[in-house]
């Protein structure tokens, strides 16, 4: 399914639609793909929008990926725009055997939990504006389904969530780019082993720390 955009001029027309229920006559229109949104990203979003708008996107593909440590790179960067920003805690059982107690208590941020709430509300919310309409294609002669866009912002992360930019999945690097095979998370291979070595320092850090805070838990139940 396509993603369609009103136009003025006949310019670049594919077809003909009626978007609004009740509208009187219809719209010419055209397809807005990948590389119409790449380009324009810049006019798209303001430098301020522009970092919600690729924190969105490598939430999505961190949550996609099971990466734990850029779900949290990119939650800090869509946090600012969300009022109902969401944080679930991890909690453990704790059991004090000497006075027949047990508690349950937060150890932390439930990343992935919270990144899946995060990311639902900033889609529903994306995602709005967006409507189902028939256009009528000139070329094939038939009606076909597609997404209508009242503006580019939505286009955008229409075009962009339903897979079709990607942004670097190096957190450092944020640029967009459209991928030529499903593989592709890094804008040049280089990113990715940069990403990766990163990646793996934090991972035994975290792994560290769980172990410290396991021995302290381990040591109160014993006492
Ligand atoms: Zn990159």
């Amino acid at each position: 399914m396509g993603v369609c955009e009103r136009l003025l001029t006949l310019q670049g027309a594919i077809g003909r639609a009626v978007f609004l229920s009740g509208e009187r006559g219809d719209s010419w229109v055209r397809v807005v793909g990948a590389e119409d949104v790449k380009e324009r990203l810049r006019t798209i979003f303001t430098p301020k929008d522009l970092s919600l708008y690729v924190g969105a996107v490598q939430l999505k593909q961190a949550l996609d990926a099971g990466d734990e440590w850029t779900v949290q790179i990119a939650s800090e960067k869509v946090r600012p725009w969300m009022a109902d920003f969401a944080e679930f805690p991890t909690l453990v059982l704790e059991v004090d055997t000497a006075n027949k107690r047990a508690s349950l208590k937060r150890t932390g941020v439930n990343r992935r939990y919270s990144g899946f709430v995060n990311y639902s509300r900033l889609i529903a919310n994306m995602f709005e504006r967006a409507r189902l309409v028939m256009l009528f294609s000139e070329k094939d002669g038939r009606f076909l389904p597609a997404l209508y866009c009242p503006d580019w912002k939505t286009a955008a992360f229409v075009v962009t969530f339903t897979g079709r930019v990607r942004v670097c999945a190096n957190p450092k690097c944020n640029a967009p780019f459209i991928p030529s095979t499903d593989k592709e998370h890094y804008c040049t291979p280089a990113h990715g082993v940069a990403y990766r070595v990163a990646r793996s320092r934090w991972r035994a850090k975290q792994a560290a720390e769980e172990k410290k805070q396991k021995q302290k838990t381990a040591g109160k139940s014993l006492s």
